[in-house]
């Protein structure tokens, strides 16, 4: 029966990790170990609504605490610059996945020439505003949104919290291990230190100690679908004249795609792209011209994109960049942490901290599954980009391969943007759901059979709910002013202890 846990790594995947263990299973011994000298990734900024329902659902953690020390911003969903119109807002609402019951058509046939404030929150994102006031004039906070958070400010808290909550940090370099029959029974610090566990929960990044290098698990790359596999970062302090839009942009470019992440007192920049098309230098070149108020030496960060074949092999799982990784293209590594740790729990829950192996392979295929959502979720967005006619885009049209979701093409080519394109995935465990793909093939204009001419009546009807929200949008307030009342001492928040 497992009674300790080792976590190595303190990045956001090791904390998130053992603070869920230790608050649902508190009977755990739960040990991180980190290595202050190796330090953390310093990225990974926008979350998606998942992430603040595992700290404040799941965990209970409290929210003005987290706000207070984290200082998090809110993200309604992401800004495409993309396709041929040029732009489009992806909401984490169901504007399309959506069928006004007076209406003939679901949503997404209205949405052909124009498509924006089809509900409040795009109507919202369509005015750079926050929230809808409520009738006290306070912001209507609902649960439809993620954060941008600063990676070390996250960090910062969430080790607090683990203090708070009985984890035990150890500072210290893993430089060995040593086998037992469970699998690894003990990791040896670089200054001679054993410390032992009956569990692993392996966080170490793109280091992958224990998965990677200990048991040597083979690595499923996404190569063939998602081509880019460095990113130059680089921000600057917000101006006074800058306002802090409720979205993240992602926006074309030459050799794959930009990131602005919204920070109260912080722009974030990055520019993710494939070093088969483009040089480091040239990369720089480009996000600087776009970008004149970033660094001059902006930081390059390497990664590829996939995941190892099994996350949880013997007593040892694999939680963040450790077990898998793809380009933040819809910030889905918070998310997939989340979703790993609180699979984990449950297994460890219902199995009474005993394992078993069919309980591991069943965690490797649901997060096999996820993964593979993922990626073909980010196959769609490069396959139907018809923005740019670079040499880079051309190939993501023609050479992507999205084999994965060809069910799901096929039907919306001859149906169009109809709900009944769920059932034409081949699963759907994701934040994202049918909704993300329909916005997806809508945004960018994906051509289907049998378009839908609305009769004037009709679209008359449509336009009035559409002016509805984008009134109710306009009376609104901005994220500066929502973040001054959630800050004055009266505020209460709905779920606080
Ligand atoms: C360019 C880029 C942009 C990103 N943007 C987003 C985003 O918008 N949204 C999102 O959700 N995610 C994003 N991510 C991913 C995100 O950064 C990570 O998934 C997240 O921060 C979790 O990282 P981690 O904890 O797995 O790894 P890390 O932060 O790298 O932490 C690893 C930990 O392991 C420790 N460690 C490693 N080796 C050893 C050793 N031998 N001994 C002791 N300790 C060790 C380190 O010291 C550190 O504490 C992005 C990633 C990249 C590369």
């Amino acid at each position: 029966m497992i009674s300790s846990i080792l976590v190595l790594g303190s990045g956001s995947a090791g904390l998130l990790a053992a603070i869920s263990l230790k608050l649902k299973i508190p009977q755990l011994k739960v040990t991180v170990v980190r290595s202050p000298e190796i330090g953390t990734i310093g990225v990974g900024e926008g979350t998606t609504p998942n992430f603040p329902r595992h700290l404040f659902d799941y965990l209970k953690i409290s929210r003005k605490h987290f706000y207070a020390m984290a200082e998090p911003t809110w993200k309604l969903g992401i800004r495409f610059l993309w396709g041929p119109r040029g732009r489009f807002d992806y909401t984490f609402s169901k504007q399309l996945d959506a069928h006004w019951s007076d209406l003939p058509r679901p949503n997404g046939f209205y949405c052909n020439e124009e498509f924006r404030s089809v509900d409040l929150p795009s109507a919202l994102m369509a005015e750079d505003m926050g929230w809808a006031r409520q009738a006290n004039g306070a912001p209507d906070i609902q649960g439809w949104h993620g954060f941008h958070i600063e990676n070390k400010k996250l960090i910062d808290v969430l080790e607090v919290v683990a203090a708070q909550v009985g984890v035990e940090i150890v500072d210290g370099k893993v430089n060995g291990h040593e086998r037992g029959e469970a699998g690894i029974k003990a990791v040896i610090l670089e200054d001679g230190r054993r410390l032992e566990a009956d569990f692993f929960v392996d966080s170490s990044g793109f280091r992958s100690e224990l998965l990677g290098k200990a048991l040597e698990e083979p690595f499923v790359s996404f190569d063939k679908t998602l081509f880019c596999d460095r990113a130059v970062v680089g921000g600057w302090d917000r101006g006074a004249d800058e306002p802090i839009l409720p979205y993240t942009t992602a926006e074309t470019m030459n050799a794959g795609w930009s990131w602005q992440i919204e920070h109260e007192f912080h722009v974030n920049r990055g520019y993710v792209y494939a070093s088969g098309a483009i040089s480091d230098d040239q990369a720089c070149e480009e996000f600087l011209a776009r970008n004149p108020k970033a660094p001059k030496s902006p930081r390059v960060v390497k990664f590829r994109s996939g995941h190892y074949r099994r996350m949880w092999v013997d007593n040892v799982v694999a939680i963040g960049n450790a077990g898998g990784f793809v380009e933040p293209l819809e910030a889905t590594a918070l998310m997939v942490v989340c979703s790993e740790v609180q699979t984990l729990i449950d297994l460890l829950q219902h199995c009474a901290l005993q394992p078993t192996p069919t309980m591991r392979t069943l965690f490797n295929k649901v997060m096999n599954r996820t993964w593979e959502e993922i990626r073909d979720f980010l196959a769609l967005h490069y396959y139907t980009n018809t923005q740019r006619d670079t040499p880079f885009w051309r190939q993501c049209r023609s050479d992507t391969d999205v084999s994965g979701i060809g069910d799901l093409l096929e039907f919306y080519k001859e149906n169009g943007p109809t709900g009944f394109c769920r059932h034409m995935l081949p699963h759907s465990d994701t934040d994202f759901g049918i909704e993300g793909y329909l916005v997806m093939l809508v945004g960018n204009q994906v051509a289907y059979q049998g378009r839908h001419h609305a009769a004037p009546a009709e679209r008359s009807l449509w336009n009035q709910r559409r002016d509805g929200f984008q009134q109710q949008a306009k009376a609104g307030m901005g994220i500066k002013e929502a973040l001054q009342f959630i800050r004055h001492p009266g505020w209460k928040w709905n779920g606080d202890a």
